[in-house]
């Protein structure tokens, strides 16, 4: 007979219904990001969970359950406690070192792929690569690219190479720099960013939904476009004639970066809105 009151039930249905309760305050997707924790846990697909609701935890795994539902809790991010996101639909590990690939960086990677043919040889430069996020999904869907992703964070290198790795591609590099430091010439067709951009005083960046994702990633300085001026600035003398420069930005940026861009001797400059509706990348040609 079990006598176990429910709460203490091991099975997946009723930690399931404990830790999405748990979690209804601090997230606002409590039952997904708890059956994304239950899934890792159980090294399984989270459709599984519905195909087995009945089944059991033994001890070591629910107390890991347990333990990544208080760091969830406490507001870490679910791709930090499961170390993968996916993005581009692609699976990418994701460390403390970097920025969770968001989705609207995926709007990013969709204006830079219709830059380039699908068999085009293209030289692509990915600024602050972090992840690898956007140069992973560019090499991926354009294999005869050269794609080179350079990051001051020797950290986020780290995971990013993991990422090259794992996805067995062979077209990109990485490089151990700030910004452009290690390029002289115009060398690249096109270069794409997504450069740190929230204002240093933005109450975000201490508060739940940034603390625990690097500032270096996130910190834009006083007006949060100190690394998107540095970016623009210096695009065209490492961009080929004809060549493109594709920024993320923030929702309330797109005018400031245009004039950045027009300052800079780009043409053709336009912004794209994100699937919110915002104004979230913009891009610029260098004319031939
Ligand atoms: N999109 C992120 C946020 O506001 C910021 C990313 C960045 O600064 N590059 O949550």
């Amino acid at each position: 007979m079990n006598t176990a009151p429910a709460d203490v039930d091991e099975s997946v249905r009723a930690l399931l219904a404990t830790a999405t309760r748990r979690l209804a305050s601090t997230a606002d997707s409590a039952r997904l990001d708890a059956e994304l924790l239950l899934a890792a846990v159980l090294g399984l697909d989270r459709s599984a969970l519905y195909r087995e609701p009945e089944r059991r935890l033994d001890a070591a795994s629910r107390a890991r359950f347990l333990q990544l539902l208080a760091e969830r809790a406490r507001g870490r991010p679910i791709a930090h406690l499961t170390g993968q996101r996916e993005f581009w639909s692609l699976r990418l590990a994701v460390t403390e070192a970097t920025l969770v690939p968001r989705p609207q960086t995926e709007l990013l990677v969709e204006l830079a792929l219709v830059c380039i043919d699908a068999d085009g040889r293209r030289d692509v430069l990915d600024l602050g690569t972090g992840s690898g996020a956007i140069a992973v999904a560019i090499a991926h869907s354009r294999p005869a690219c050269r794609v080179c992703g350079v990051d001051r964070s020797p950290g986020a290198l780290a995971v990013a190479a993991r990422n090259l790795r794992q996805l067995e591609l062979r077209n990109v590099s990485l490089l151990e720099c700030d910004w452009y430091a290690a390029f002289g010439a115009r060398c690249f067709d096109l270069i794409v960013a997504n450069p740190p951009y929230v204002e240093s005083a933005d109450p975000r960046l201490d508060a739940i939904e940034l603390r625990h994702e690097p500032r270096l990633a996130l910190d834009g300085g006083s007006d949060g476009l100190a690394a998107l001026r540095h970016v623009v600035a210096g695009a065209p003398a490492c961009l080929r004639y004809g060549g493109t420069l594709l920024v993320e930005h923030g929702a309330e940026q797109g005018a400031q970066v245009r004039e950045l861009f027009g300052r800079a001797g780009f043409v053709d400059i336009d912004t794209a809105r994100d699937l919110d509706g915002h104004e979230r990348v913009t891009r610029g040609g260098l004319a031939g």
